[in-house]
C-alpha cells in the first residue's frame, strides 16, 4: 500500500498501533456540535494571525489581501497536486503541466521551482497508480455538523487519512486543520480517523518532501474546538480582537494593522 505516501510513512503509521482511543469523535455531536450561529471555515480557524484579526478584517471588514508568500505557496500547492487532480496516464501529464505553466504570469525562477515540484509529485503519482490506493484531491466533506462552513476541503484524502500540503514551517496550524478534517470525516462517514499527514515541501538542495505523521488525539481535537469557538464568537459579535504582539511577516494585513503595505489585493 502506498497512495500518495512513501512506504516508510505507512510503516510508521502501522507502528503507532491500534488507534488513539479518542472520546472527541466527529459523531459525538454533544462534544463537537456548533456553539454559535456563525460557522467559520478551516482557514479562518487556522489563520496566520495570532489574534485572528485577519479573519475579522476579511469577514467583517470585507478586505481581501494576499501576500507574495501566500501566492507562491498557492502555486506550489497546485503544482504538487496537479498529477493527482488531473489524473490519467503518467506519460501525458508533463505536456499538460507545461501548458498550465505557460498560462501563469510568473518569472523563470518560479517556473523552474514549480516544474521541480511537479516532477517530484509525478513520481508519487506513478507509484500510487500501481498500488491502486484511493486518493481524492480537495474532496468536499460536509462540515456544518461540526460547527464549520458547509464543506471543508482537505488537500488530499488517502483512504480516510487527511493530508495537508504546505511550504510553511508553521506545522502547528496544519495540525489544527488535520483535526478539523478528521472530525468532519468522522461525522460524515462514522469511521474513526486517528492520523493525518503533513507534506511539507522544502527547497534546500532541490525539492524534497518532509512527511510528518500527526496523531489526532483528544488534546489536538479539543484545542481545535476551543479555537473554532473563539473565532465563531468573534464573528458573531463582530468584536475586533485587536492587533497581535507578534505578527508574522507573511501576514497580508500588515499594511492595514501597521501601516506598512506588504500585501496586495487579490482579484
Ligand atoms: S498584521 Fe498582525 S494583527 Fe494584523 S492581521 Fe496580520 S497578524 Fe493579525
Amino acid at each position: 500500500m502506498s497512495g500518495l505516501f512513501p512506504r516508510n510513512v505507512w510503516d510508521f503509521v502501522r507502528s503507532l498501533g491500534e488507534g488513539v482511543g479518542s472520546e472527541v469523535r466527529g459523531w459525538r455531536f454533544d462534544f463537537v456540535g456548533p456553539r454559535f450561529r456563525v460557522r467559520p471555515s478551516v482557514s479562518d480557524v487556522t489563520s496566520v494571525c495570532p489574534t485572528r484579526r485577519d479573519v475579522f478584517l476579511r469577514r467583517v471588514g470585507g478586505l481581501r489581501f494576499e501576500s507574495e508568500s501566500m501566492v507562491f505557496g498557492r502555486l506550489v500547492h497546485e503544482a504538487f497536486l496537479f498529477p493527482f487532480r488531473v489524473g490519467g496516464e503518467v506519460s501525458g501529464l508533463p505536456f499538460r503541466f507545461e501548458r498550465y505553466l505557460k498560462s501563469l504570469k510568473v518569472d523563470w525562477g518560479v517556473r523552474r521551482v514549480l516544474r521541480s515540484v511537479f516532477e517530484k509529485s509525478l513520481e508519487l503519482y506513478a507509484i500510487s497508480r500501481v498500488d491502486c490506493v484511493p486518493v481524492s484531491v480537495e474532496p468536499y466533506v460536509p462540515a456544518s455538523p461540526i460547527g464549520l462552513s458547509d464543506h471543508v476541503r482537505p488537500d488530499v484524502l488517502v483512504g480516510f487519512i487527511p493530508v495537508e500540503v504546505t511550504t510553511s514551517f508553521d506545522v502547528e496550524r496544519k495540525e489544527m486543520a488535520l483535526a478539523a478534517y478528521a472530525l468532519a470525516v468522522e461525522a460524515w462517514v462514522g469511521h474513526p480517523v486517528d492520523y493525518g499527514v503533513v507534506a511539507q515541501i522544502l527547497f534546500n538542495g532541490g525539492v524534497r518532501v518532509n512527511w510528518r505523521v500527526i496523531t489526532i488525539d483528544d488534546i489536538l481535537r479539543r484545542k481545535f474546538l476551543d479555537l473554532r469557538d473563539s473565532v465563531a464568537r468573534m464573528l458573531e459579535y463582530r468584536e475586533d480582537p485587536g492587533v497581535a504582539d507578534n505578527c508574522p511577516s507573511s501576514c497580508p494585513f500588515r499594511g492595514v494593522c501597521h501601516g506598512n503595505v506588504s500585501g496586495r489585493a487579490r482579484v
